[in-house]
Parts: C-alpha cells; sequence; structure tokens
C-alpha cells in the first residue's frame, strides 16, 4: 500500500510545540516582538474591508509583495540589526552592506516559509548523480530534503572551532562536480562566514553547480551574500521572514537570485502549488516590508540582548560559541545538555537540545526579550 519512496522519508523534527501549560518558548529561534502594527492593521483591513478577496486565489506569483521585498533589501542592505534609521523613519544600509546594484522584482521568489522554498531549490538544482557538498552540523531540514529527493549527501565536519571547513567542502564540491548548501550563519553553531569568505568561496566551486547560502539569520548580525548575485550566476539565497521578521505563524519565505533561476523556480512551484502564499500573508509581508523602520529596531534590540546573555553565561563558566543570531550555542564541562534542558523545562522554559552526536552537550537557546532572559538567568545560576 505504501510507496518505496515514503522508506526514504525521515521527516524534520521541530521544537517542542506543548500545550500543557505555558511556556516561555526559546527553543524554535521565534522572535519575541510582535509584528509591527501596521502589519496588524494591514491584515485587519484586508479581512475585513476586502473580505471578498478572501474567495478568490491570491496572486499566484506574489508580485507585489517580490517588489516590496527588493525595496526592503535595497533600503537596508540585507542586514537589519546595522541598518540606519534617520529621525523621519527613513532606513538606509551600513556603508559595508550596501548593494552594488539595485534588487528587482525578477529576482526575488515567495514561498510558503523558507522551507517550501528550499525544497524547491532542491528540486530544482540537485541531482540524485552526485552527493550535495554541506557542512555535518547545520539546519537539520537539509538532510530531510536530500532523503525527500533521493539525493546523496557529503557531509563535511565542522573544525575544531566549530567553524565550516571551507577547504574540505570545496575540495569535496571540485572533486565531485557537486552543489554546495550551508546556512550562514550557520545553525545551530551561529557562527558566520563574511561576505569575502563566502565571494572566495563561490569564486572556487563549481561555477556550473548552483552554491546555495541559506541567510534565515543574517539580519542579527552576519554579512549578506546578496551583493554577489551579480558577481556570480550561480549563486542563490534563501531568507525568510520568519526570525528577524517576527513572522513565523504567517509562513514567508523568499529566494534572491538572478532572473535565470527564479525562472526555474518559479517552473517547479507552478508544477506543485500554483498559490503557496495566501492573500493574507501577502498582505501583511507587503506591510512589514514598509515599516522596515520597526524591524530594525527589533533585530538591534535581539542583538544586544542576546550580547548581555552572552556576557552573563561566560562570566557563569559556560562556553559559548561567538553568535551573529537570534540565538547562542552554549554548554557548560560535568553539566549534560540534556539534563539541563529537562531543569530548564521544570522551571517553565523551553530551550532546545539536540542527541545528535558531536554536539548533545549543547543548548540552543533563542534570543527572548530582555524579561524572558532575567527569568532565564534566575534558573540557570540555580544550576
Ligand atoms: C528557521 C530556518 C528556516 C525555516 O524558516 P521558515 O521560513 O520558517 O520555513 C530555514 N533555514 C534555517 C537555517 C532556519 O533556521
Amino acid at each position: 500500500m505504501i510507496s518505496n519512496r515514503m522508506k526514504n522519508l525521515h521527516p524534520y523534527v521541530p521544537g517542542e510545540q506543548p500545550k500543557d501549560r505555558e511556556y516561555i518558548k526559546l527553543n524554535a529561534n521565534e522572535n519575541p516582538y510582535k509584528p509591527s502594527p501596521k502589519v496588524v492593521e494591514a491584515v485587519v483591513n484586508a479581512a475585513t474591508s476586502h473580505s471578498e478577496r478572501l474567495g478568490l486565489y491570491p496572486d499566484p506569483d506574489s508580485n507585489e509583495l517580490k517588489s516590496a521585498i527588493a525595496k526592503m533589501l535595497n533600503e537596508t542592505g540585507g542586514v537589519l540589526c546595522r541598518a540606519n534609521v534617520a529621525s523621519d523613519g527613513t532606513v538606509s544600509p551600513s556603508e559595508s552592506d550596501r548593494i552594488p546594484f539595485e534588487v528587482t522584482k525578477d529576482m526575488v521568489f515567495c514561498g510558503n516559509g523558507s522551507d517550501e522554498v528550499l525544497s524547491f531549490v532542491f528540486y530544482s538544482f540537485f541531482d540524485g548523480d552526485r552527493e550535495l557538498v554541506l557542512p555535518e552540523h547545520t539546519y537539520s531540514f537539509y538532510p530531510v530534503y536530500a532523503g525527500f529527493y533521493q539525493i546523496p549527501l557529503d557531509k563535511v565536519p565542522l573544525k575544531a572551532d566549530w567553524t565550516l571547513d571551507t577547504e574540505k567542502m570545496l575540495s569535496d564540491a571540485n572533486g565531485k562536480d557537486s552543489s554546495v548548501i550551508f546556512a550562514n550563519p550557520n545553525a545551530p553553531t551561529g557562527l558566520s562566514l563574511t561576505r569575502d569568505e563566502v565571494r572566495r568561496m563561490i569564486g572556487r566551486a563549481p561555477k556550473d553547480r548552483i552554491f546555495v547560502v541559506d541567510e534565515a539569520y543574517v539580519d542579527f548580525g552576519g554579512e549578506s551574500a546578496i551583493p554577489l548575485i551579480k558577481e556570480f550566476d550561480n549563486l542563490v539565497v534563501v531568507r525568510t521572514f520568519s526570525k528577524s521578521l517576527c513572522g513565523a505563524g504567517q509562513r514567508l519565505g523568499y529566494i534572491v537570485s538572478n532572473p535565470k533561476l527564479i525562472e526555474c523556480v518559479t517552473t517547479v512551484k507552478n508544477s506543485f502549488n500554483h498559490f503557496p502564499v495566501d492573500f493574507l500573508t501577502q498582505t501583511a509581508g507587503i506591510a512589514a516590508c514598509s515599516d522596515v523602520a520597526y524591524y530594525v529596531g527589533c533585530a538591534k534590540k535581539v542583538a544586544s540582548v542576546r550580547d548581555d546573555f552572552v556576557s552573563f553565561l561566560r562570566s557563569k563558566g559556560w562556553f559559548v560559541i561567538d553568535s551573529c543570531t537570534n540565538f547562542v550555542f552554549a554548554k557548560k564541562d560535568g553539566v549534560p545538555g540534556e539534563e539541563t534542558y529537562r531543569a530548564i523545562k521544570a522551571d517553565g522554559i523551553l530551550v532546545r537540545h539536540f542527541s545528535t552526536p558531536g554536539i548533545e552537550e549543547f543548548l540552543r537557546i533563542t534570543i527572548g526579550t530582555e524579561e524572558q532572559m532575567e527569568a532565564l538567568k534566575k534558573i540557570m545560576e540555580k544550576i
């Protein structure tokens, strides 16, 4: 009764969402701040004043939303936490983030969360005839899609300092004429390659194979690869509204790449689900992009609460990997990760523990509001 394909499925396990009591959720890298009031207003207005639109199919290609995303990227340089906000609310990129060309609508693709967008990327660009090169520890959905699409993997171990082994990844990619995928900043480590490091890497990777950089966390302090898109026609950058744009509940992810590759992914989308981004989500996304100053404020806040929390953990003897994301990855000698996770949960806060060999001593802790982190500090002081 069941297809052979089913046997290759090993579904992704997201951070738990228990309903037995009210937890402070620091386990799924969601943003602790609410969306901009303008997003709420736009959604309420769409649902009330334009309720007939709920009965009609949405724009299949999210055209207005793609334009709004392109505009946001040009305004911010693709990194919210370093963008400048003038007193009149105008947003401009920091000098180092400025994109040396104009991002246009035809360089953007939108989907139902970056998870779906990644699935289209896997389908469009990776074949089962060669191994896809990725770090051993990175976003754990990539191996799930590899199983789904039957793409063999070459998992390259991280270096002893938890950074990517870019030399080994490159020599493997060249040896096998393979594509490369990783998250930058990486998850769950939180470490980031600079744009120059990414540039050097793509420059030495196979030219005829797609190179994917997943920038889910870049807004909290990494460097975006978007400025490299005109230099490399094999570069695909994947991004999401779930983390820095306070939108995990609305499911919106996107790709930035050259128009040719965007067309490929659009063909895959139209062969699978014509309308992945519903009308209310398109409405919310457009409104979010038009109030980017609000999200710049949220990202700066998260970054500053994070830096404070990292100092706290280190002062208590924890080993904390430097983070330019909205989470920290930390461990303490003699304090087993799983036990600590349970102790913290018993006190009403959820953090993430992975039982994956090699990282099982660590906890991944999402940065919440100042108050949430104060509550967590109190618990951790007892441990
Ligand atoms: C959270 C996350 C995603 C998924 O984001 P959605 O848009 O919510 O599907 C993708 N990649 C990485 C690295 C993430 O951490």
